[in-house]
Formats: C-alpha cells, sequence, structure tokens
C-alpha cells in the first residue's frame, strides 16, 4: 500500500459530491440525469471491471416493453395502475434512447416484437383489446398487438400454433449503446474509474462519507449503489437475487427468414435475428436455483436446451455452428418491480429490472436522480 500523490488526491480522489458504485445502465444513466439538473456536481462513478461486467454488456439487446402474456402476468402481480405505469416508462425509456443516439449509431432496427404460443390461448385474445387501449394511450398506435399467425411460417419458424406481433418493439446493439452512452456521460463532465472495486463506506458526518476501494479512498457527500445483481454482495439485509441468463448466437445463415425480437414462455426464451445470424436466451426456468448466481461461466444443462430450442422451433431448416456462448446476470427483487430507495443518510440503491432495463431505466433514473437530489443540501 502506498500514499495518493498530491496530484492524484487534488484530481481523481478529489472529494465529490457523488459517487456512483458500478457503470451499467443505471449507473451511466443516472449520473447523466444528474449532470442534466445540476452541472455543477462533481460526479465519480466507480466500476469494478475494465468494461462494465453483469447485465448491461451481456443482455439479448431487445428494445421492448412486454408482450401480451407478460403484461397479464404482472398485471396479476402488481394491479393495473402499476403495470401501466411500469409499460409507459419503458415505453419512454425507448423514446429517450432513440432521442439521444440516432439508430445507427447503436443499431437501433424497429424490427417488430413477437410472442409465440404453443397452443391457442383464447384468455390472451379476449384480452387484446383492453391491452390494445392502453397502449393506444401511451404509444398513439391504435392497434399495438395484432395476431399474426400466418407469419410463423414466413419467418421460419414452427411447433408454434400462435403468434402476436407488436410492431413498436425493437432491437438494438447493446454493447454500442453502453460504450457510446459512457463516451456521453464522460463529456458531461462524470469521472468515470474502470477496474475500482467498492469495498465499503464509513460515515464520517452527516454530510461526508468516506469510500473505501481498490485500497484507496474518496470522500463523498452521497453515494449510489447502482450494483444490480451484485448488491447483496455489498450490503446487508437486501432482498436482491441474482438470475443468470445464458445466450447463444449462431453462425451466419444465408437467407435467414427470421427478422424482429421474439418471446415465448412468460419471456423464459428469447430470441432474435442479429444481421442474418440468430441470437437465442433464457431456458433459466429449467433450473431455477442452479441460476441464482453471479458466476459468469455457462452451464451444459442451459446451453443444451437453448440448442435444442433452436433446432426445434427457430432454424429447423438451416446449416448453422454456435459460434458465441455467454452468460450475463439480472437483479431480482421479490415483486419483480424494481427497488429504488435510501437505505441510510445520503446513501441509494437504485436496481433489479427484472430482465428488462435497456427500455426501463432511461425513466428510472429519472425518479432516483430525484430520490438522490431531495437530499442534496
Ligand atoms: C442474459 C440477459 C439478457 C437480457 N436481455 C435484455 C433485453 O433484451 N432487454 C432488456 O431491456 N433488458 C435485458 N436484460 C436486462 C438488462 O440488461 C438489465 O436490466 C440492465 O442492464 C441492468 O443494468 P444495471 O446497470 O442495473 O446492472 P449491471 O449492468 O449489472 O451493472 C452493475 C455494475 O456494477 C458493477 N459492480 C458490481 N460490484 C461492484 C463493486 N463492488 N464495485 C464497483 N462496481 C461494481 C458491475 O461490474 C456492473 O458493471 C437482460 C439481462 C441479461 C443478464
Amino acid at each position: 500500500m502506498f500514499s495518493a500523490s498530491i496530484w492524484e488526491k487534488e484530481t481523481f480522489y478529489s472529494k465529490q459530491d457523488i459517487v456512483i458504485v458500478g457503470g451499467g445502465f443505471m449507473g451511466l444513466w443516472t449520473a447523466l440525469e444528474l449532470k442534466k439538473v445540476k452541472p455543477n456536481l462533481k460526479i465519480t462513478i466507480l466500476e469494478k471491471n475494465v468494461v462494465p461486467l453483469g447485465a448491461s454488456t451481456r443482455n439479448a439487446g431487445f428494445a421492448c416493453f412486454g408482450s401480451p402474456g407478460e403484461l397479464l402476468y404482472d398485471e396479476a402481480i402488481w394491479g393495473e395502475n402499476e403495470l401501466w405505469k411500469i409499460v409507459e416508462a419503458r415505453y419512454k425509456g425507448i423514446q429517450k434512447i432513440k432521442e439521444h443516439f440516432a439508430d445507427d449509431v447503436i443499431d437501433f432496427d424497429t424490427c417488430g416484437g413477437y410472442e409465440c404460443f404453443s397452443k391457442s390461448d383464447d384468455s390472451i385474445y379476449d384480452k387484446l383489446n383492453d391491452l390494445n387501449k392502453n397502449l393506444h394511450r401511451i404509444t398513439g398506435e391504435i392497434s399495438c398487438f395484432r395476431k399474426r399467425n400466418e407469419r410463423l411460417e414466413s419467418l421460419g419458424l414452427t411447433g408454434f400454433s400462435d403468434l402476436i406481433e407488436n410492431k413498436l418493439e425493437g432491437v438494438l446493439h447493446s454493447g454500442k449503446l453502453l460504450k457510446f452512452l459512457s463516451q456521453k456521460v464522460h463529456d458531461a463532465g462524470v469521472q468515470i474509474l474502470y477496474g475500482a472495486t467498492f469495498n465499503s463506506y464509513e460515515t464520517i458526518n452527516s454530510s461526508l462519507k468516506e469510500i473505501s476501494f481498490n485500497s484507496k479512498s474518496i470522500q463523498t457527500t452521497s453515494l449510489l449503489f447502482c450494483t444490480n445483481a451484485f448488491t447483496s454482495q455489498l450490503l446487508k439485509d437486501i432482498d436482491i437475487v441474482p438470475a443468470r441468463g445464458q445466450i447463444i448466437v449462431t453462425s451466419s445463415i444465408p437467407n435467414l427468414k427470421l427478422r424482429g425480437s421474439f418471446h415465448f414462455d412468460s419471456g423464459f426464451y428469447y430470441w432474435r435475428h442479429l444481421g442474418n445470424r440468430i441470437l437465442l436466451g433464457g431456458a433459466r426456468n429449467i433450473a431455477i436455483s442452479e441460476e441464482e448466481t453471479t458466476d459468469l461461466s455457462t452451464s451444459n444443462t442451459i446451453q443444451n436446451a437453448l440448442e435444442i430450442f433452436l433446432q426445434e422451433h427457430i432454424a429447423s431448416t438451416y446449416q448453422y455452428e454456435i459460434e458465441h456462448r455467454w452468460s450475463g446476470v439480472m437483479g431480482f427483487s421479490a415483486n419483480k418491480k424494481p427497488v429504488l430507495k435510501k437505505i441510510d443518510e445520503n446513501v441509494f440503491m437504485g436496481m433489479a429490472c427484472n430482465g428488462m432495463g435497456v427500455a426501463l431505466i432511461p425513466l428510472l433514473s429519472e425518479d432516483l436522480c430525484k430520490l438522490v437530489l431531495n437530499d442534496f443540501n
């Protein structure tokens, strides 16, 4: 252990107004919002890894706000009001991403999203009108969800009976979004320290905390945890459970018919085109407890299930290899709702977007910003 130089103390380790732990989408969008509201704030993000590593760089890149099956499932848990509040935030979150980044910068493609069903379920169609009415209010689109069974064959899908389209959904390149968002945050004057692992904090007085990381320290007025699935490793009594999600990507498939983002089995399987390749993720439901881990390796159980699903339902007529395999980790709260809260004097957390943070976080970060600034003198 060696001391910091005066140059380091007066620059990189100088006293901050807000230290954010975690440089994924939540940490970045919130830092940008804080700077927009109070440009003079001194903000540092501590990110443990060379590249943020958890969910934001490891996801499927769906810009989605909920398939009919998922919306009905969530409505049963949250109630109608809460459901539509969150759906609206997801929809507006996608619009906010598009306001900040041109489509070609982040490969945004409004290709449409679909939910596939293995057997016809009239109860979904009975409720489609109500779902569409609520979505009309939010999106201005009259028939957001439409039955599209006739497209199953032209998309090359097999073993499904029904298909419902959401023409407003799309896909994007998560790596590009995170990279260009990080640049925007840096350009707004936020310091981002990579390879900086938060260790602990100590309260010096009501408006001063000392943050320890990598045998270094930095003082700050406020501290914000955006550490998603890793939070329970850092803080006591936090009910966020890690949920690993695994993904495979095929080699290029000439004449691939698939285009769009797809959900099946309450979102437990999801796939999309990626150029002329197929990206498929999910199958977590066959080994729920094994997948409650922050270990970013892949498992044979899930990888085999994904390969079988791919062959049976998505790519039965194509020749391909699996060229990429990886996993990421989501943070799940008990009721599937995001958690934004104060946990100590001038200490806050914002996380657990439960698998749909790409769309939700841009808006959620505005609420988190208000929560943090509420306590700020
Ligand atoms: C496989 C998979 C597929 C998904 N697909 C989609 C999708 O298609 N569409 C969608 O909307 N959402 C999707 N999601 C969810 C979405 O990616 C997340 O909701 C979102 O990225 C969460 O962002 P975050 O910043 O809260 O968390 P993270 O991106 O996990 O960021 C947390 C950060 O905290 C850092 N950290 C942890 N501990 C420390 C420490 N001690 N010190 C410093 N830093 C620390 C980590 O390194 C990490 O970078 C998916 C997630 C997964 C895993």
